[in-house]
């Protein structure tokens, strides 16, 4: 059995605890390799060797950091394809969604490597008599990443690039379902120059993550996942006097005006409620139709496209549309969760319980599911599915719509589909939710813009990459310096005994 341990001080190593977590092959449901889960000595050793490491890393000049960026990227992209087949292995997802993940990673790099504009201070010449104030950005120190399964590659590196090149020593702690493609990103940015110790990838479950949370060297937590985990690491790490940026869960909603390209909107959907097996934060998982006419007519619209989907395993190339669910209690989760759409009266239009593929019958696959006549008290409204698996909810005016998204307790992202610019800016200004499409099913920001939803979807100020995050990763000095007058009155040119 392959066995993935940590990557510390610039080395694999092995994990020395005995304990630890199986990594699937979700697509055959076999266990393909178990991972090292660190104990609480081997995370204490990998932070110290951060903390001495990070003195160095902070005091090497910006523009030296950047290049670090520059060959890290270009290291990222000659291996995009072994990146990617990593991603896939572990999570299932086919090859060229998984080359997406890591290009949407390599762009918060690529923005990375122009830091040392980022990282320029203020200054205020003659703030009073002979008094000049200006405020610089120096890094926390030793800060933790801990990262979900659904982008192996992604978010990882949203973590690392901002953190490490404002001069922090990060430790990561990946997903235990995907944990191999955070050690060759930490192998790559050694190559690119990365000190060693600047990164650890410290393997592990609840019990690192716990430990992260209770040691005084780390300064802040980056964490990304589901909901509940969000807001305990928020709560456990502010408690402990760190900065953190929680980023949870999420239900976002697409609308569909009557005025808008029936034909476009249902395309979307299909991309943005079943690419990935529904397993993006980003998914849409609410279709909110205004008008029955227009429900009716983007029902027909959507079944035989979601009936045209194939699904399989990655190594099945193009043939295959989307892949399995992480794990076997996932997909028993999603096949519960349709269930009870049914016995709780919504109409299950496609059903996808019954998927079988032929020679992977083991593997952990759900088929595409659609539902009509969805209601907000049903459990397949209030729960967030991360499964293969659209909801209809009807609404008779855009102010219904609207209203049914600004109640949802999630706010990461949204969308709205209409040809009316009034209605679109409408939307933009007052729903309660951080990222916004206008005819664009799944807004990420690029990576010059910063990332983060509302509401129950993030705990904490700051969005992840982008601007906000070396705002998250730099603490402000601000410096008050006055000089009194000395040599340039004092200065005798005479030569002069000294008193
Ligand atoms: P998860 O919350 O189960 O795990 C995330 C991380 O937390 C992992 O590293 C895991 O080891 C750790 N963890 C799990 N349980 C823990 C516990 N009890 N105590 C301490 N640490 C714990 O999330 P997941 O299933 O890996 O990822 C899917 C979730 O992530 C979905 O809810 C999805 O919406 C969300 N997500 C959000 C964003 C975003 O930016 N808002 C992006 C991607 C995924």
């Amino acid at each position: 059995m392959k066995e993935i341990g940590h990557w510390i001080n610039g080395k694999l190593v092995a994990g020395t605890s005995g304990r630890f977590a199986d990594v699937y092959n979700p697509a055959t449901g076999e266990v393909q390799a178990r991972v090292a889960l660190a104990s609480e000595a081997e995370l204490n050793q990998a932070i110290a060797d951060a903390e001495k490491a990070q003195v160095k890393w902070a005091a090497t000049n910006p523009q030296r950091r950047a290049r670090v960026m520059m060959a890290f990227g270009a290291l990222i992209n000659q291996n995009m394809d072994k990146l990617a087949e990593l991603v896939s292995v572990e999570h299932g997802k086919t090859l060229p969604d998984a080359r997406g993940d890591v290009q949407r990673g390599l762009e918060v790099i690529e923005v990375c490597m122009g830091l040392a504009a980022q990282l320029k201070g203020e200054y205020t010449d003659s703030a009073g008599p002979g008094i000049d104030l200006y405020a610089m950005r120096q890094p926390l120190g030793v800060v933790a990443g801990i990262t979900p399964f659904n982008f192996p590659a992604m978010i990882p590196l949203w973590k690392m690039g901002p953190a490490l090149s404002a001069g922090n020593a990060m430790i990561l702690k990946p997903s235990e379902r995907c944990p191999s493609t955070s050690l060759l990103l930490a192998q790559l940015a050694q190559e690119a120059g990365l000190p060693d110790g600047v990164l650890q990838v410290v393997n592990g479950d609840k019990g690192v993550v716990d430990g992260l949370l209770d040691h005084p060297t780390i300064q802040a937590v980056g964490f990304v996942g589901s909901t509940p985990i969000a807001q305990y690491i928020y709560g456990r790490a502010a408690t402990n006097g760190k900065r953190a940026q929680c980023f949870g869960g999420a239900k976002n909603h697409m609308i569909i005006m009557p005025d808008a390209d029936l034909d476009k909107a249902a395309d979307a959907l299909i991309g943005a409620g079943y690419g990935a097996a529904g397993e993006r934060c980003m998914a849409i998982s609410v279709a909110v139709p205004v008008g029955q006419k227009t429900a009716d007519a983007l029902i027909e619209k959507l079944v035989p496209r979601i009936e045209k989907l194939k699904v399989g395993p990655y190594t099945a190339g193009n043939d295959v549309d989307f892949g399995p669910v992480i794990t076997k209690a996932s997909q028993e989760r999603i096949l519960g969760l349709i269930n009870s759409g049914v016995e709780q009266g919504a109409k299950l239009v496609v059903d996808g319980r019954n998927l079988k593929i032929q020679g992977y019958e083991n593997g952990f696959f759900v088929g595409a599911s659609l539902f009509d006549n969805v209601t907000r008290d049903m459990e397949i409204y209030k729960q967030e599915i991360f499964g293969p698996v659209l909801s209809t909810v009807r609404a008779e005016t855009y102010e219904d719509a609207l209203q049914l998204i600004m109640d949802n307790e999630y706010g990461n992202g949204t969308a709205i589909f209409t040809a009316d610019g009034d209605t679109a800016r409408d939307f933009a200004s007052r729903v309660n939710v951080g990222m916004v499409g206008i005819n664009f099913p799944i807004p990420v920001p690029l990576s010059y813009y910063s990332f983060g939803g509302w509401k129950k979807s993030a705990f904490g100020d700051l969005n992840q990459y982008g601007p906000d995050a070396f705002r998250f990763y730099t603490k402000t000095k601000t410096v008050t310096a006055r000089w009194f007058s000395g040599i340039k009155e004092g200065a005798a040119l005479n030569f002069k005994a000294l008193d």
